[in-house]
């Protein structure tokens, strides 16, 4: 098949550098980089703009359809509109981080992303990266990778990260929020963080960006050349 209408699943845990690596594979082959994460920190910001606590389910539930969330790229980026407007940075602070571990669970959230996501599986030619997508977005893509490193691994990256950005927050506290935020992930009913009965496992501790995008993009060379 054609390699630029290849569907990559690219899921895992937090910190696994999923959206880093998916955006050097979108650089290096010109595949269009769907972040779904973005859509469950945009509900998750949303929620907390309209003061509705994390754990508020029903809130969340009856506040749903006036939710108005669009996906859009500008240069190639994507943006996420939340009533029209891009939500930037605003989505990744810890609030949002935590915001958006919660509203995850919720299935009425879910399904309410659902078609958004479907949609750009549908088009082919993306690499999409989250939680679900090998097992429920695009269950037949060409191509599933379930990327992860260990847990202390993944932490550090993550705090050097909000470092970077001028954030506070310690690596013990960094360690402790992704502990939890993998449990919900994993533990949650509907649509939990596992790998895909046919996904390749990927632990990349002893890997960098560019030698784990390459492995990837190898994978998707020999799926192209097979179907
Ligand atoms: O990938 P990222 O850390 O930006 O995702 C934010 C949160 O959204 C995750 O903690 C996870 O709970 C949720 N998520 C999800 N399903 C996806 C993508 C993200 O449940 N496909």
């Amino acid at each position: 098949m054609d390699f630029n209408k290849l569907r990559v699943a690219l899921d895992g845990p937090s910190g696994a550098g999923k959206s880093t690596i998916a955006k050097k594979i979108a650089e290096k082959t010109g595949l269009v980089y769907v972040d779904t994460g973005a859509l469950y920190r945009t509900v998750g910001l949303w929620a907390m703009q309209n003061s509705v606590a994390a754990d508020d389910t029903n809130g969340i539930i009856g506040l749903l359809d006036s939710l108005d969330i669009e996906l859009t790229w500008r240069d190639g980026t994507q943006v996420v509109l939340l009533a029209g407007e891009a939500v930037g940075d605003k989505i990744r602070t810890p609030d949002a981080s935590f915001y958006a571990s919660a509203v995850s669970k919720i299935p009425e959230v879910r399904q309410k992303l659902l078609d958004l996501q479907m949609d750009l599986a549908e088009r082919g030619g993306v690499i999409m990266d989250g939680r679900d997508i090998g097992t429920v977005i695009m269950p037949r893509a060409e191509v599933k990778v379930f990327m992860t490193a260990t847990l202390p691994a993944r932490a550090k990256r993550r705090y050097l990260e909000l470092q970077a950005k001028g954030l506070p927050d310690t690596y013990e506290e960094v360690l402790a929020d992704m502990e939890a935020r993998d449990r919900n992930d994993r533990e949650r009913e509907t649509a939990p963080c596992v790998p895909a009965e046919d996904a390749v496992l990927f632990v990349n501790d002893d890997y960098g960006i560019e030698e784990s995008a390459d492995y990837i993009i190898s994978l998707m060379r020999k799926a192209a050349e097979e179907k």
